[in-house]
């Protein structure tokens, strides 16, 4: 008979044990706990060949999330599938700084806070979730999310509804910031922005290199051109047009980069926000990956 202990013996070699749960977990409709805790739970025929199936695609590395459809970040499960970038565990210091930043004087009153291709919606989500819960200071912040990509688009709202934050976040379709540029309805003007952007950042050069095997995810949401800079040089472009325009009193850039690309980063936020102040973190690998620029 075949049991979730048989499953788990007949393939544990051919996959990491994590992922077999993972699979079984959402072939059943049931959690991890539960695959981990009943052993003895027998399989159907139509199952077994559905696990079957996902461990051979495993084997030949596609990513667990678009296998099970959904990907944990910040503690929440975010749908996903070949259409978004994967949420991965060094994006939710984006999350941690924007809410920090929300906490602080300067941004308690009419702040809007930007999602710059949002992808499958996990930054603006995680935010938004962790201040609905405290229902004094959701109504001072308007939240807006943009991607180039409809296909992306359609999967944040789904997962902005799934989280029962939908009615709270604008989703715009467009070119970076481009929608919020063109139209005057969003009244930016003498806000405070937070603008937190996770856009491709993968060079040519370390696509090639990193990425041989792993063409699962789109390349439209990983390679920029330009030693991986050209999307947040465009970023920066419209950011300024902004500020000159719109005359905002405060504006906080967040942006997540890869380690190699630190300098260049300060020297294009140099040319574009001479004034702005500029800090750097790194992730939790200790590499650098974030940059705040505040003018
Ligand atoms: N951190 C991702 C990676 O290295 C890249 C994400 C991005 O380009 N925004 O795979």
């Amino acid at each position: 008979m075949s049991t979730i202990q048989f499953i788990s013996i007949k393939y544990s070699n051919e996959i990491n044990i994590l992922d077999l749960e993972l699979i079984v977990g959402f072939i059943i409709n049931k959690s991890r706990e539960f695959i981990i805790t009943h052993p003895e739970f027998v399989l159907n025929k139509a199952q077994i060949v559905k696990i079957h199936a996902l461990v051979a695609k495993r084997k030949k590395g596609a990513p667990l999330a678009y296998l099970i459809g959904k990907k944990e970040f910040f503690g929440l499960d975010f749908k996903v599938d070949k259409n978004v970038l994967i949420p991965r565990p060094e994006t939710e210091m984006m999350v941690e700084e924007s809410l920090k930043l929300l906490k602080t004087k300067n941004y308690q009153l009419k702040t809007k806070i930007i999602d710059v291709g949002t992808g499958s919606g996990n930054i603006i989500i995680s935010v938004v979730k962790n201040l609905v819960n405290q229902s004094s200071v959701i109504g001072h912040y308007k939240f807006f999310a943009t991607d180039i990509s409809q296909k992306a688009l359609i999967f944040a709202k789904a997962n902005a509804k799934n989280h029962k934050v939908f009615n709270k976040i604008k989703f715009l379709q467009g070119n970076l910031m481009e929608p919020l540029l063109k139209s005057k309805s969003y009244k930016l003007k003498a806000n405070k922005l937070i603008i937190v952007a996770n856009l491709p950042y993968v060079s040519s050069k370390n696509y090639k290199k990193y990425y041989s095997g792993i063409k699962f995810e789109p390349q439209s949401a990983l390679v920029s051109k330009n030693y991986g800079l050209f999307h947040y040089e465009k970023l920066f472009q419209q950011i300024k047009t902004l500020s000159l325009t719109a005359h905002c009193s405060l504006i906080t850039v967040l942006i997540e980069f890869s380690p190699e690309q630190k300098n260049k980063i300060k020297l294009l936020a140099k040319i574009y926000f001479p004034t702005s102040k500029i800090e750097f973190k790194k992730d939790l690998a200790k590499k650098w990956r974030m940059g705040k620029i505040t003018f």
